[in-house]
């Protein structure tokens, strides 16, 4: 089932007098496309809840449509609308075993949906194996891990088979290495069952590992959509750069001169008609390449070699944080007592952006 966005917009009222009104969600279209899986991703407060209540139904939006294939469910209660969720919290019901907590959203199906206990008990095993607890229908949440009960809240989500799967956050209550295995676990699921899912998280690469598409947010507005690794590549404004990859990407004031990009005194790369401006010039960590006749002079602070890797961690005065990242292969050997480190840059990993609007410049 695609999801269409159109001219979706949240707006809340300000809380205190003379505070301007929250637009949380700030005139959204898209398409989510039928049977994909989209990550939904911003900083904190972005709005992304908000957008996911807006489709779910436990928020109505302020202004705009969401239809569900083509019919318009803008006004449709959330039981109404065929939607699984999943939030941060599991919210299971303590007192319930997992099979009753699965089972739940069936038995307030009424009339011609009405089931027959056999059945209802026959879809909690098959939502419950689809997430690997089947072993634990007897237990109550408390005799479970985190990880555990997350699954339980995500067969509950499953077991009304929801035309649309929302999910936000499902992840931030678990440990690392759960988190991990519980991602791809998702990503299982959905590829299993084709149902439309939209994941939110304000963790890049979390959207980046599971998503077919990615949806950048800030402060209500949308940034960005596209593969993740597509947006890597080719980041639209300051923003997106910054806030997908890790480590980072550095960024530095400069300016473009004559079809030259200059930070501080060095001519670092070229930019043909690019009309002389001042910019930020955006290195990915990766577009960085060891050259003793290299253009672009950093001061060494140290080099962390991590099996394949190295890590030349550097600063220069035009960077916009104090330490500069560069990952080479470790089959480059760094002078590690030399003050200064030389580097080329590799064209593609070399973003240029407007100082003022942080838009991105192409050349
Ligand atoms: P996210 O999920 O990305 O962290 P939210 O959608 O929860 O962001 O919130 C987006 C913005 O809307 C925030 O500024 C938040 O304070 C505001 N907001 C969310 N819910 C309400 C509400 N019920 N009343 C007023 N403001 C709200
Ligand atoms: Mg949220």
């Amino acid at each position: 089932m695609k999801v269409v966005l159109d001219h979706l917009t949240k707006r809340f009222p300000n809380r205190t007098k003379g505070e301007p009104d929250v637009i949380a969600v700030n005139d959204f279209t898209f398409e989510i496309p039928d049977g994909k899986l989209i990550g939904l991703l911003g900083p904190s407060g972005c709005g992304k809840s908000t957008c996911l209540n807006l489709i779910s139904g436990l928020e109505k939006p302020t202004s705009g449509k969401v239809f569900f294939g083509e019919t318009d469910v803008t006004d449709l209660e959330p039981e109404n609308r065929g939607v699984g969720l999943v939030f941060q919290n599991y919210a299971l019901y303590p007192h319930l075993t997992v099979r009753q907590n699965i089972m739940f959203p069936l038995q307030n199906l009424k009339g011609a949906d009405k089931l027959s206990k056999e059945e209802m008990l026959r879809r909690a095993d098959e939502a419950a194996r689809m997430v690997q607890i089947e072993a634990l229908m007897d237990r109550k949440p408390s005799q479970m891990s985190g990880g555990q009960q997350q699954r339980v809240a995500i067969a509950r989500a499953l077991v009304k088979m929801p035309r649309v799967l929302l999910l936000d956050e499902p992840l931030s209550n678990l440990d690392a290495r759960l988190r991990l295995q519980t991602r791809e676990e998702i990503r299982r699921i959905q590829r299993e069952t084709g149902i439309t899912t939209i994941f939110v998280t304000h963790d890049q690469e979390e959207a980046m590992s599971i998503s077919d598409e990615i949806v950048v947010m800030k402060l209500g507005v949308l940034q960005q959509i596209g593969k993740p690794q597509e947006v890597y590549n080719d980041p639209v404004n300051l923003f997106v750069a910054q806030f997908l990859g890790t480590p980072a990407i550095n960024t530095f004031t400069g300016e473009v001169q004559g079809g030259h990009v200059y930070i501080g005194s060095e001519v670092v790369l070229d930019a043909p008609g690019v009309p002389d401006q001042e910019v930020f010039v955006g290195i990915r960590p990766e577009g960085f390449v060891l050259d003793e006749n290299g253009p672009f002079t950093l001061d060494l602070t140290r080099v962390e070699v991590m099996g394949r890797d190295t890590s030349v961690v550097a600063a220069h005065p035009f960077a916009q944080s104090p330490s500069v990242r560069a990952i080479i292969s470790s089959e480059n050997e760094v002078d590690t007592g030399a003050a200064k480190v030389r580097f080329s840059l590799k064209p593609k990993k070399v973003f240029l952006f407007a100082a003022e609007s942080e838009e991105r410049i192409r050349f």
